[in-house]
């Protein structure tokens, strides 16, 4: 299907702020709004406000841990935004029932915290609190931010909404309290774009669809041939195979690394270190998954819980020998699959 444009950028004068008096209408506007995940997940946002035990979620967790390297964008928009971010919150608590509400912070953001505890103060807000967390990596993970700010454990294939969570991330919410405040639909993503290869690295607020070489041309264009370009972080950011590819919902970076700065250096053998262990937020063995996978046993790569790995790469970042830890623990998790074991 090809879609000609007027080229206008217009506002339709259908546009409208929604109104919702009840849970069924906001959960309808929200759907309407076109709102997934905007962290990485892409979840549909009218779902994971509909739980199906409504009457068992009390908290909602704001996920503004930003954790991955060079990403900005939800930093940015807690000083430029947090107006929206604090009635989002408020929407959703009100809608959902919940009676309390943290917005989980690192602590190398302490302009953000600040303002969001300024701002909260000034309006007499008490149910919904900032809270402070230590700037490492992976602290964003969904079931790392849990433990963080209630203590309580999450296994994978758990949901947030069984242990009484409702956990969005900061833009998702933010674009919330935008969205009944000025009606517009999720047509724009905030993202940071940023590299070596950049001229001029910032965060930018695209429409959803511009090519990302646009992008890349509103900030200075390259300043050296990209040798790998990612979309999202560092960590679990994705590959691309060319700059033509357009913004989707869930890019909160594009990052274009030079030759030097891409180059992967060779795997060697394991030293038997052990900082692969260390690094593991779930304490995993990922020396022992990596036997486990090259043996094909699916049994043990079960016992040894590689469904419990979220891939978040600390391993293999970590590893003098570089070895792809986190890669290999994907691939097992597909030969567990592949065997039937729950
Ligand atoms: S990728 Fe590595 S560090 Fe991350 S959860 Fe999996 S085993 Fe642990
Ligand atoms: S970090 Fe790398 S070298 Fe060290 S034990 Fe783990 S796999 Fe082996």
């Amino acid at each position: 299907m090809v879609i000609e444009t007027d080229k206008q950028q217009e506002i339709y004068e259908g546009i409208e702020v929604p109104v919702a008096n009840d849970l069924p209408e906001f959960v309808k506007a929200i759907r309407a709004s076109g709102l997934v995940g905007l962290g990485g997940a892409s979840f549909p946002t009218h779902i994971k406000f509909n739980p199906k035990n409504i009457d068992a979620v009390h908290t909602l967790i704001v996920n503004a841990a930003e954790c991955e390297p060079f990403i900005t964008s939800d930093h940015r928009l807690m000083l430029e935004d947090a107006e929206d971010l604090i009635a989002g919150c408020q929407l959703v608590m009100k809608f959902l029932g919940l009676s309390e509400g943290f917005i989980g912070i690192e602590d190398n953001k302490m302009d953000a915290i600040q303002h969001l505890d300024q701002l909260l103060a000034a309006k007499g807000i008490t149910n919904i609190k900032t809270f402070k967390l230590q700037a490492r990596y992976p602290k964003g993970a969904e079931r790392v931010l849990v433990y963080e700010v209630t203590g309580k454990t999450m296994n994978a294939g758990v949901l947030p909404a069984d242990l009484g969570i409702i956990l969005s991330n900061v833009t998702t919410i933010a674009f919330v309290g935008q969205y009944f405040r000025n009606g517009m639909p999720l047509i724009t993503k905030r993202m940071t774009v940023d590299g070596d290869a950049v001229a001029r690295p910032t965060n930018v607020i695209a429409p959803i669809g511009t090519q990302i070489h646009d992008v890349i041309e509103f900030c200075g264009g390259y300043k050296q041939e990209p040798r790998k370009i990612l979309m999202g972080g560092p960590m679990m950011g994705r590959a691309i195979f060319s700059d033509e590819l357009p913004i989707v919902k869930n890019n909160n970076a594009i990052l274009a690394f030079s030759k030097a700065q891409a180059l992967v250096k060779e795997e060697t053998a394991c030293i038997n270190c052990g900082k692969c262990h260390q690094a593991c937020p779930f304490k995993l063995i990922p020396t022992a998954l990596a036997k486990a996978y090259d043996m094909r046993d699916a049994q043990a790569l079960s016992d040894l819980k590689v469904m419990q790995c979220m891939e978040c790469g600390s391993c293999s970042y970590i590893c003098p020998a570089r070895r792809p830890l986190a890669f290999t623990n994907k691939l097992g998790k597909g030969v567990v699959k592949e065997a039937g074991i729950k």
